[in-house]
């Protein structure tokens, strides 16, 4: 009987689980590994499977900005804790209409959070940064130091390292239900039913659809389609310096090298337009699927306008992923039963990834009972119910 489970090792429940383990907890983490051929498996998928999310305090939104700050603050502690390196800081560049309302929100979130950012005109970022093609009339706030981009496998990897070097028990298979009994908690895998005083659900886009709360979550799941542009030999050179992009309506991230040994710069948008998925067979199709033809076009098109060297390459393909939304545009951390015995940490809300150590921090501190020392008010993370 452990006293604190955690079912789901993604970006959020993995970093739960180390930071339980950090405060001495019996903590069990319940986290299925990703699955070698994504074509015959049968089982759970994840939103991690990737070489690169941006990273950055530069946001809109002042608790995103703060939250990313914390987490990007303890990059080097997980790293080091684990022993696998995840974060590269290349950089992050917002770009947007200089008359705009978005960068002066951004610039405002940024200073509050000591992000090391330059405020770029049109003609600082056509010096900067020659191999993009920005409109007249763009501006930019360039963030260094702090921001570049992550390796989501391999943070999801270090922070359940972390947990299990912190005394963590780690279990590889995938939870088919969790039930609340006598005055525990009963989690039931292919590898038996794990027993615990209180469990922690952060299982993502799979929360619904497989069934782990005792009443659906308020959970937006939507597919989402990615481009990935191969680049080598002097495209590669002319672009090597790109730091983390957002800006046309997209994201875009640097050449990365992936585990196939070629070198991809990504991009993708998510809109309230792209497919809902509901059931787990809505999921498993779409993770092993290609996409959405149309997205293909429309981001092609995009990147090609923005990075004119990408015009002519024909090694291109596309990925799939989940995003999770709440109906207030953060996570989801709160206790779903009266008995505070299964608690949820859910909705990345399409940029949980840069802020997840964070959302793990609070996780940890609800799920443990512990004073709420975290500078987010609860009410804000509360669950909402269909
Ligand atoms: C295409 C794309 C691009 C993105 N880009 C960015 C970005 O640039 N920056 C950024 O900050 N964020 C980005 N995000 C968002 C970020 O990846 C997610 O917010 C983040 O992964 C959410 O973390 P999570 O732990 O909630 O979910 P996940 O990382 O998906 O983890 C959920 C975990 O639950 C496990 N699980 C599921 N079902 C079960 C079960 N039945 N039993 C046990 N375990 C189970 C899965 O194996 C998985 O490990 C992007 C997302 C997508 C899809």
């Amino acid at each position: 009987m452990h006293r604190i489970i955690v079912v789901g090792g993604g970006l959020i429940g993995a970093a739960t689980a180390r930071h339980l383990a950090r405060r001495g907890e019996d903590v069990a983490l319940i986290a299925p590994e990703e699955p070698t051929d994504r074509r015959t498996h049968s089982g759970v998928f994840a939103s991690h499977y990737d070489e690169g999310r941006i990273t950055r305090i530069l946001d809109p939104d002042p608790v995103w900005g703060l939250t990313a700050a914390r987490s990007i603050a303890r990059y080097g502690d997980i790293e080091a804790d684990s022993g696998i390196a995840f974060f590269t800081p290349a950089g992050f560049l917002n770009f947007a209409p200089a008359d705009g309302e978005r960068l002066p929100l951004v610039d405002a979130v940024g200073t509050a959070n000591a992000a090391r950012f330059d405020r770029l005109d049109i003609d600082g970022l056509r010096t900067r940064f020659p191999y993009l093609a920005f409109p007249d009339g763009t501006a930019g706030l360039h963030e260094h130091g702090t921001a570049g981009y992550v390796s989501p496998r391999k943070l999801a990897a270090a922070q359940t390292e972390a947990a299990r070097r912190g005394g963590a028990t780690l279990v590889r298979a995938p939870a088919t239900r969790v039930t609340a009994v006598g005055d525990g908690v009963e989690v039931e895998t292919a590898q038996g039913v794990i027993r615990g005083e209180r469990v922690l659900v952060a299982t993502g886009g799979f929360t619904n659809a497989w069934g782990l709360t005792p009443t659906p979550l308020d959970l937006k799941v939507f597919g989402r389609t990615v481009v990935l542009v191969r680049v080598e030999g002097d495209t590669l050179a002319e672009i090597r310096d790109m730091p983390s992009l957002v800006g046309a309506g997209a994201y875009l991230l640097p050449p990365i090298r992936y585990p196939d040994g070629h070198t991809y710069v990504k991009i993708g948008i998510g809109t309230d337009q792209d497919v809902r998925l509901e059931t787990a067979d809505d999921l498993d199709r779409w993770f092993k699927s290609t996409g959405s033809a149309e997205n293909r076009e429309e981001f092609l098109g995009i990147i090609t306008d923005l990075i004119p060297c990408l015009r002519g390459v024909d090694a291109i393909h596309t990925d799939t992923c989940v995003t999770s939304y709440s109906p207030h545009g953060l996570p989801m951390i709160d206790w779903i039963d009266g008995s505070q015995r299964i608690a949820v940490a859910v909705a990345g809300n399409g940029k949980g990834a840069k802020s997840s150590d964070d959302w793990g921090y609070a996780g940890a501190l609800l799920v443990s009972g512990a004073d709420w020392d975290h500078p987010v008010d609860r009410s804000r993370l509360s669950v909402a119910f269909r």
